[in-house]
C-alpha cells in the first residue's frame, strides 16, 4: 500500500515505499489572489483561486525554483463557491485517481516502458483555504486547530499547550455524522463537510498534517510581538518616539543581499497603537527586522530582560522552522524554545488575547518528527509564483476570461523550462 505521510524522515532522508519505490510524492498549494485593482469597481470579479502542485521527491538544492511549481487549476473564487470544490476539482480527482492507481501511467522510454505513479501526500496553503477545502468552520471557530481539538476557551485562558486530543479520520467522522444528526453544533466541533479531497484513494487530511511558517510565523507572530514591543517603548516608558524608530530602521547598514528587502520605514502613532496585529510589511521584511532587531533596538530591549528573551525565543523558532536540514537536537531545541516562548508570551503581555498562530507552533517539532523540515511546507516560493502572473493580468488585455490567458502564458513558460531544465545533481549530496 501506498504511504499518505510524506516519505522524508527528520533529517531529511527519504523513506522508501517499498511496493513502489519510484512513486511521485504530490504537495498542492491553494490561494486566493485578487487580480483586479483593489480600490476599482471590479474588485472581487478577478479575484481567483490558484491551485498548483510540486513534485517531492527532488533535492531542494534542484527543485527550489520557482518553474518547478507547476500550475493545476486557475479559477474564479465565486464560480468555486458556487459549484463547490467536488464539481471544480472533479478533472483534477480523477487525473490523481488514475496516476495513484497500481496501473498508472505507461511511459515509452529508450529503455522500455516506465509506469508513472504519484500520490498526493500534502495541501499547503494559508489558513482560510486550508479550512476551506478540508470543510472545516472557519479560523475563528471554537475548535480552530487542523491537527488538534483544543477549544477558543483554552486559548484565550493561555493554555497553549500540545496536551490536547489529536484529530484522527475516525474522530472527523464522527463529528461529521454527529453534527448531520443534529447532536452538536458543526461551529462547535469545526467540521462542516466532509473534504472533496477524500474522494482519492489515499490522502486523509487528518493524517497527512502541515502548518506553514510563513503565514504562522512571519505574517502572523514576529509582527505581532515587534509591534507590541515597540508600543511599549514609544508609549509606556517613553524610551523612543516613533521617529527615531524610523529612523533607526532606515540607518541600519543591511547587507548587499537583504536591500532588496529593507523594512519599511511606516511607523506612525497610529499604526502603533491599531489593534491590528500586522505591520503593514511583507514576510520577507518582516523576517529581516526580526533578524536585525537585537542589533537596531538593542537600547530598548536593555531596559526589559523579559522582551529581550523572547526576541531570542522568537529567532531561534524562526531559524530552525526555515532550515532544510534538521538534526534531532535541533528539533529539541525547537521544542524547548517554544515551550519558552509561550512562558514569556504570558508574562510579557498578560492582557493580550493570543492568536491561533501562537498555538499552531506547538505542533512544529511533532510535524517535524513525522514529516521532515517544516520549511518544506512554507508557502513563501508558492505565493511568489503568483506575483508574476499578476504582473500578466496587467498587460494581456483580456477583460472577460482573464483565467485562460493567464493559464495560456504560465503554461507556456513552464513547457519553456521544463525543456530547458536539468534534474541531474551536479555534485554529490553529503549527509554528516
Ligand atoms: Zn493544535
Amino acid at each position: 500500500m501506498l504511504s499518505t505521510r510524506t516519505g522524508r524522515n527528520c533529517f531529511g532522508k527519504r523513506k522508501e515505499n517499498k511496493l513502489h519505490p519510484h512513486c511521485l510524492r504530490l504537495s498542492i498549494h491553494i490561494d486566493e489572489g485578487e487580480y483586479a485593482n483593489p480600490l476599482g469597481s471590479r474588485k472581487g470579479k478577478n479575484k481567483m483561486t490558484n491551485i498548483c502542485f510540486k513534485i517531492g521527491n527532488f533535492d531542494p538544492r534542484i527543485n527550489s525554483s520557482l518553474d518547478r511549481i507547476y500550475l493545476a487549476l486557475m479559477v474564479k473564487s465565486y464560480v468555486l463557491k458556487k459549484y463547490g470544490y467536488k464539481k471544480v476539482l472533479q478533472p483534477l480527482i480523477e487525473d490523481f485517481s488514475q496516476l495513484e492507481s497500481d496501473e498508472g501511467i505507461p511511459i515509452k522510454t529508450e529503455s522500455g516502458v516506465w509506469i508513472m505513479r504519484a500520490v498526493l501526500v500534502h495541501v499547503l496553503g494559508d489558513t482560510l483555504a486550508l479550512h476551506d477545502i478540508y470543510g472545516m468552520s472557519g479560523p475563528s471557530a471554537n475548535m480552530f486547530c487542523r491537527i488538534c481539538e483544543i477549544s477558543r476557551n483554552n486559548l484565550i485562558s493561555g493554555n497553549f499547550g500540545g496536551n490536547f486530543y489529536i484529530r484522527t479520520v475516525e474522530s472527523v467522522q464522527n463529528a461529521l455524522i454527529s453534527s448531520k444528526d443534529g447532536q452538536q453544533s458543526s461551529v462547535l466541533y469545526g467540521i462542516k463537510t466532509s473534504c472533496a479531497l477524500h474522494l482519492l484513494k489515499y490522502f486523509r487530511w487528518p493524517n497527512s498534517q502541515t502548518l506553514d511558517p510563513m503565514h504562522d510565523i512571519l505574517e502572523g507572530i514576529v509582527p505581532m510581538i515587534i509591534k507590541k514591543i515597540l508600543w511599549e517603548a514609544v508609549y509606556r516608558s517613553k524610551i523612543i518616539t516613533e521617529h527615531e524608530v524610523n529612523q533607526l530602521i532606515d540607518n541600519f547598514e543591511y547587507g548587499e543581499a537583504e536591500m532588496r528587502d529593507k523594512p519599511s520605514t511606516n511607523f506612525t502613532k497610529l499604526s502603533l497603537k491599531s489593534k491590528t496585529n500586522n505591520l503593514s510589511q511583507s514576510a520577507a521584511q518582516c523576517w529581516l527586522l526580526l533578524r536585525s532587531f537585537p542589533f537596531i533596538f538593542h537600547e530598548i530591549l536593555k531596559h526589559n530582560e523579559n522582551h529581550r528573551e523572547i526576541i531570542a525565543a522568537l529567532l531561534n523558532i524562526t531559524y530552525i522552522s526555515f532550515s532544510h536540514k534538521l538534526s534531532s537536537e535541533m528539533i529539541t531545541c525547537l521544542s524547548d524554545s517554544v515551550t519558552k516562548f509561550h512562558k514569556l508570551f504570558r508574562i510579557c503581555f498578560p492582557t493580550t488575547n493570543a492568536i491561533n498562530k501562537i498555538h499552531h507552533i506547538i505542533h512544529y517539532a511533532q510535524v517535524c518528527r513525522e514529516n521532515g523540515p517544516i520549511a518544506h511546507f512554507s508557502c513563501m516560493m508558492f505565493e511568489a509564483k503568483f506575483k508574476k502572473s499578476n504582473a500578466q493580468s496587467r498587460t494581456c488585455n483580456n477583460f472577460k476570461n482573464l483565467s485562460l490567458s493567464l493559464t495560456k502564458r504560465l503554461n507556456l513558460k513552464q513547457i519553456n523550462s521544463i525543456s530547458k531544465h536539468s534534474y541531474f545533481a551536479d555534485r554529490p549530496v553529503i549527509f554528516n
